[in-house]
């Protein structure tokens, strides 16, 4: 249909990378010589119905919806920028200017729609030579490039994890030589990136090049302080950030949920502030799951992640993650266990899925020895939910069912009796059944100087 009409088109940037890499997308730029918003209400206009087009005046785009694609339209343009502000100046400009203010050679390919040479690859920087190179290098001088938009130097990194290329030599030289001006970026934008690199299929890989480059401690010091390794006396301790990297990394290759990853990337950022040496013990890190646990609402709020359940997760992950460890240790208490179901609830699965992930030994035998003892809490676990069902923990005896017995009001009395019901049936004490509780709410009861006014069988 464009070919008709006549005017100058191209598809760009991401898609056509995707096609070439065999990656699926429906997100398509299209630019065009003239009016993105003029030619997307043509086509719109052409096209049987059933299509949502969205326009944007004040950016000249508009967005064409058909079924799950989502097509863009943009005049081509040029851009210029000042030194406080990511922000670009922008004004029309031809298809080469447009081209050249994209960040990387492997996005600035595009496929022609025009009349003349529909169809044909218009590879201006060498992208597609990049692609097979799987490198990631910008178009113009990567100075200029990085120092107008620091938000690219995210970019160039996410990329670089997500498709497993490596970032040019140039390239990164200036991204560490800009690495500051990433503070001129929002962090919601910068966290969209970081997240992508969470996301992707090598998340540590992303992450040691944002050490490396000096981008982590610009944005997220809490996890740059966790490398470096400290000797006293002869003795060292692990460096902890790689140590992370490489529980995420584990992680990564079990699990494609984002906010496991984060519990991976964070369940030991407690450490730097618990490190002790003691010249009996060595290093130790007491309480580091605690402080860890403390640490991550700040670091959700700071890093603008969401404040929700989520960040709860981690956060109760974070806490939980030498549990499983002291139950594969020792031998274990049904209580002991009951305490950690009731406690992960229904997190369980996800916490010894992390807790796998944290045995990084290079000692093949010792990660065996391990992950048989974990096998065996797994069965344990188990075992003891079967015959307890203290996962999704429903209180056998109710606040109400309490009032109603002593015929009294809510207050202090109805707390302490169902703790101690709960505490008992946890020890092991009573059974988790409705009859055994309510026996046991009588007795507790009547410790408190209460007296029934309700038969309770
Ligand atoms: P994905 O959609 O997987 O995030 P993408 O490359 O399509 O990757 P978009 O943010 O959708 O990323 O951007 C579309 C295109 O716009 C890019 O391919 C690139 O050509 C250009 N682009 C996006 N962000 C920038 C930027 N910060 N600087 C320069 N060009 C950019
Ligand atoms: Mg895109």
């Amino acid at each position: 249909m464009l070919p008709q009409m006549g005017c100058e088109a191209w598809v760009v940037g991401g898609w056509v990378r995707d096609l070439l890499l065999g990656r699926p997308s429906k997100d398509i730029d299209i630019v065009v010589e003239g009016s993105g918003i003029e030619l997307a209400q043509k086509i719109a206009g052409e096209l049987p119905g059933g299509q949502k087009l969205k326009v944007f005046k004040n950016f000249g785009t508009a967005m064409l919806r058909i079924d799950d694609w989502e097509i863009e339209f943009v005049g081509t343009r040029k851009e210029s920028y000042r030194s406080n502000s990511r922000k670009p100046i922008v004004e029309d400009g031809t298809f080469r200017e447009d081209i050249s203010r994209r960040d990387f050679t492997i996005n600035s390919m595009a496929i022609s729609l025009g009349k003349k040479n529909f169809g044909s690859l218009e590879d201006l920087y060498g992208g597609l030579e990049d692609l097979q190179k799987k490198q990631i290098r910008t178009p113009l001088d990567p100075e200029i490039t990085y120092s107008d938009d620091p938000l690219r130097m995210m970019r160039a990194i996410r990329f670089a994890a997500q498709l497993n290329f490596k970032i040019d030599a140039a390239s990164f030289e200036a991204i560490c030589k800009n690495n500051s001006r990433i503070k001129i970026v929002s962090i919601e934008r910068t966290m969209d990136e970081f997240n992508k690199i969470m996301r992707s299929p090598h998340p540590a890989k992303g992450l040691k090049l944002l050490k490396k480059a000096g981008l982590l401690k610009e944005f997220f010091p809490e996890l740059n302080a966790m490398q470096g390794v400290e000797v006293v006396s002869g003795k060292a301790h692990k460096d902890n950030f790689y140590h992370s990297l490489q529980v995420l990394e584990n992680l990564s290759q079990r699990s494609d949920n984002l906010w496991l990853r984060w519990a991976a990337l964070l369940h030991d950022v407690g450490k730097p502030r618990t490190k002790q040496f003691d010249e009996k013990a060595g290093w130790t890190f007491h309480g580091h799951e605690f402080v860890g646990a403390k640490m991550v609402p700040g670091i959700f709020k700071k890093l603008r992640l969401p404040q929700d359940e989520k960040m709860k997760y981690v956060q109760k992950l974070v806490l939980l993650h030498l549990r499983p460890i002291v139950l594969s240790e020792s031998i274990v208490t049904d209580s002991a266990v009951r305490r950690l179901l009731f406690e992960a609830g229904d997190d369980i699965d996800d916490l010894m899925t992390l807790c796998e992930a944290d045995i990084t030994s290079a000692n093949k035998q010792k990660v065996k020895r391990y992950l048989r003892n974990f096998e065996l809490v797994r069965q344990k676990l188990q075992e003891i939910e079967e015959k307890d069902k203290i996962r999704n923990w429903q209180p056998p005896v109710t606040g109400l069912d309490i009032m109603e017995t002593f015929n009294m009001g809510p207050g202090k009395e109805v707390g302490i009796i169902k703790t101690a019901i709960r505490e008992a049936i946890l020890d092991g004490i009573i059974p988790n059944e409705r009859e055994a509780a309510l026996q046991y709410m009588l007795q507790e009861g009547k410790k408190l100087g209460l007296t029934p006014v309700k038969d309770v069988n």
